[in-house]
């Protein structure tokens, strides 16, 4: 299995001159490769051996192009190989019918990154300002050059790490993308987590998901579509069964419970990858005690079918992502006191947590997502930190995200939540 990690550069001026350059003098290199590779004629030898026969010439060409000396070798290699990607690709755009002519230059714009493969490159995760990580790259416009890299989970060992790929975003900003082969991706040792690399989710019925720290997501805005689904099953009934009015009906009816299903399936795809990208570990309350506690309202009853396709997906993108995904014990994650574990009965209309015996106070779905938190750092062997919900309940206001604001994949809104 291969997937790749990516993570924010914080460049100095500096630094980020230096990777402009080196990503140009690539650039170049490419351009360069690749009129020699157009020169050699088709049946001098395989795909393969004709890009690697001007990868040899590399050493030779650093004598008349000086600056090549101020890049790493790898990164030089990786940018004449391109071309034989780019080739591939565009075979797999011709099978699938594109219309796609032979490879061109490429512009300043249209060339955004470079790549170490193997060596070259190494990886500091604390050394860097404000907690953040150094990536420490050989030959950078000639020197070695540690940029601070904002890490926001733990990486495989560096063994595992095959390819290290800077690239330049259309908005300027640099990011680093980490390849990493491995069987499936490693999920962090319970006690090398730190708690805070945790979260809680309480499930609910008001909104789609409170976590302990402090955002809460609104369900799915729905009604619009449903208002249509009705208006289109009301004309399907006042059409003749099986004629081709009603065909064609029947066909506009299914295709907006298609939609609808999509943007459900597509809310809670992109919920699960934000948690479990952004986290170690994933705490939820186990749903088949959950329903069984809760009364078998209606209301209820749909809620819990999205829950349980939730926690599928959620469980899939934790294996996808090396992230725990662990179930907890519901009893009482509502009525306990995450500060001071005191009971408090509270009927669902009380949306506050006021403890009588602490006095902590809270919004009552925060309040259960921290004692589910806490409840999943026991289960799985977390060791906990010195906070208190207290502590960060009264440092933070809860951030109401809407579901659109999730479909459009604006998750970063979700991680200033932090
Ligand atoms: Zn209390």
């Amino acid at each position: 299995m291969k997937y790749s990690p990516r993570f924010r550069l914080f460049p100095t001026e500096e630094q980020r001159d230096a990777m402009d350059w080196q990503r140009d003098t690539v650039r170049q290199l490419y351009n360069h490769a690749l009129r020699e590779f157009n020169n050699i004629p088709e049946d001098a030898g395989t795909l393969r051996q004709r890009v690697w026969s001007i990868r040899d010439t590399l050493p030779a060409l650093k004598d008349w192009w000086p600056d090549l000396n101020k890049v790493y070798s790898t990164v030089l290699q990786k940018a004449v190989e391109r071309i034989r990607d780019n080739i591939n690709n565009l075979g797999k755009l011709k099978a699938n019918g594109y219309d796609v002519g032979s490879l061109n230059w490429k512009k300043p714009r249209e060339y955004r990154s470079f790549t170490y493969r193997q060596s070259g490159f190494e990886l500091d995760t604390k050394s860097g300002p404000n907690g953040r990580g150094l990536l420490i790259l050989k030959k950078l416009n000639g020197k070695t050059r540690e940029i601070p890299v904002r890490l926001h989970r733990d990486l495989p060992a560096h063994e595992q790490i095959k390819e290290v790929t800077l690239k330049k975003e259309a908005t300027g900003a640099w990011y680093v993308s980490f390849c990493i082969k491995t069987d499936a991706p490693p999920k962090p040792n319970p006690e090398d987590i730190d708690s805070e690399d945790t979260v809680g989710l309480d499930l609910g019925v008001l909104k789609f998901v409170h976590d302990s720290d402090g955002r809460s997501v609104q369900r799915l805005e729905l009604s619009d579509d449903r208002e249509r689904l009705e208006r289109e099953q009301r004309s399907l009934s006042r059409k003749q069964h099986g004629s081709n009015n009603w065909e064609q009906q029947r066909q506009r009816v299914a295709g907006v419970h298609a939609r609808m299903s999509n943007k459900k399936q597509d809310f809670k795809h992109k919920l699960a990858h934000f948690y479990t990208t952004e986290y170690d570990a994933v705490f939820v309350e186990d749903l088949n005690v959950k329903g069984m506690l809760e009364s078998p309202q209606n209301a209820r009853n749909k809620a819990e079918v999205g829950w349980r396709d939730f926690r599928m997906i959620l469980e899939h993108h934790g294996e996808k992502n090396g992230c725990h995904v662990v179930e907890v014990e519901p009893r009482g994650t509502t009525k306990e006191c995450a500060e001071c574990s005191v009971e408090t009965q509270k009927p669902l209309w009380v949306r506050e947590h006021s403890c009588p015996s602490c006095g902590f106070e809270v919004d009552r779905d925060w309040n259960a997502a921290f004692n589910i938190q806490q409840r999943g750092w026991n289960r799985l062997g977390v060791v906990h930190s010195e906070g208190t919900p207290a502590e960060t309940a009264t440092a933070t206001d809860t951030l109401e995200v809407s579901a659109s604001c999730v479909c459009r994949g604006n998750l970063d809104r979700l991680s200033d939540a932090v």
